[in-house]
C-alpha cells in the first residue's frame, strides 16, 4: 500500500447539475489529503491555536468577529419577554430568516419580495424601516406614545431611535420596549401571513402592540397601576 486514497462512490441518483459537481470535485479534494491510521479517532478544535476546545476560546472569537463587524452591543430591555430581545439582536446581526437571507443561504424560495407589501426585496432593513406596512405601524405607534417620528434607514436606526425621544429615562425604557415589541408583531404578522395565509393590517399590528404593550408593562415591570383606558389614549399619562 502507497497509503494513497482510492475513493468508490455509491450514488443512488448520479451527480448531474453543476452545483453537484462542484461540490463533489471540491469534496475529492478535500478527501485526498486525507490518509487513515489506526489510532482512535478524535475531536480537534481548529479555531483555538492549541486545538483544544474551551469556552474562553469561543468567547474570545466571540468577541473578536463582532469588533471585525462594528457591533453595537445590545442591551436587553428588561419589561419585554426574553425572546423578543432575542428576536430582535438577532435581526441586528441579520441573523433571521427573511427571504434575502434564506437566498443568500441557496435555499429554494418562490420569491424574494417582501411578504407584507410585495414591492421590496425582503432584507431586515426593508421588513422594519421600509415597508408600507411596518412605516404605517411606526407612524400610528409615534403619534400615539406622543414621540418624534421615525425615519430610520437601517434597522439599527430603529432600535435606537427611544435615544431620541423627549421624557426621562424612565419614558424611554417604556419607548424602546414598545419599538421592540413592535418589530415582534410585524415578524409575527410577517409569518402568519407567509405560513397561514392569514391577512394582516398595519391597524391589527398596532392593536397587537397596543395590547401586548400594556400586558407586558404591567406584569413585567413596576408600572403595576397602569390603566387600560388610559394606556389606549397614551401611555404618555404615565409620566
Ligand atoms: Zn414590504
Amino acid at each position: 500500500m502507497d497509503g494513497s486514497t482510492v475513493l468508490l462512490w455509491n450514488w443512488s441518483a448520479q451527480p448531474s447539475s453543476p452545483t453537484a459537481l462542484a461540490e463533489l470535485e471540491d469534496a475529492s479534494s478535500v478527501l485526498a489529503d486525507v490518509r487513515f491510521s489506526e489510532a482512535s479517532d478524535r475531536w480537534v478544535w481548529s479555531l483555538a491555536a492549541n486545538r483544544r476546545f474551551s469556552a474562553a476560546s469561543i468567547k474570545a472569537l466571540a468577541a473578536k468577529e463582532s469588533a471585525l463587524e462594528g457591533l453595537q452591543p445590545f442591551g436587553k430591555c428588561s419589561w419585554v419577554p426574553e425572546k423578543c430581545n432575542i428576536f430582535v439582536w438577532r435581526s441586528l446581526l441579520d441573523r433571521i430568516p427573511t427571504r434575502q437571507a434564506l437566498a443568500r443561504r441557496n435555499i429554494r424560495i418562490d420569491s424574494v419580495f417582501c411578504v407584507l407589501c410585495g414591492d421590496s426585496v425582503e432584507s431586515v432593513d426593508h421588513l422594519f424601516s421600509g415597508c408600507e406596512m411596518s412605516l404605517r405601524v411606526w407612524n400610528r405607534l409615534c403619534e400615539w406614545a406622543n414621540i418624534p417620528h421615525i425615519f430610520a434607514f437601517s434597522f439599527g436606526d430603529l432600535v435606537e431611535h427611544y435615544k431620541f425621544c423627549p421624557g426621562n429615562k424612565e419614558y424611554k425604557e417604556v419607548v424602546r420596549g414598545l419599538i421592540i415589541v413592535a418589530c415582534w408583531c410585524i415578524w409575527n404578522a410577517r409569518n402568519a401571513k407567509f405560513f397561514s395565509s392569514k391577512e394582516t393590517s398595519w391597524e391589527k399590528i398596532f392593536g397587537e402592540v397596543r395590547s401586548l404593550g400594556f400586558f407586558w408593562l404591567k406584569n413585567r415591570s413596576k408600572h403595576r397601576n397602569i390603566v387600560w383606558v388610559e394606556w389606549c389614549k397614551s401611555p404618555l399619562y404615565m409620566v
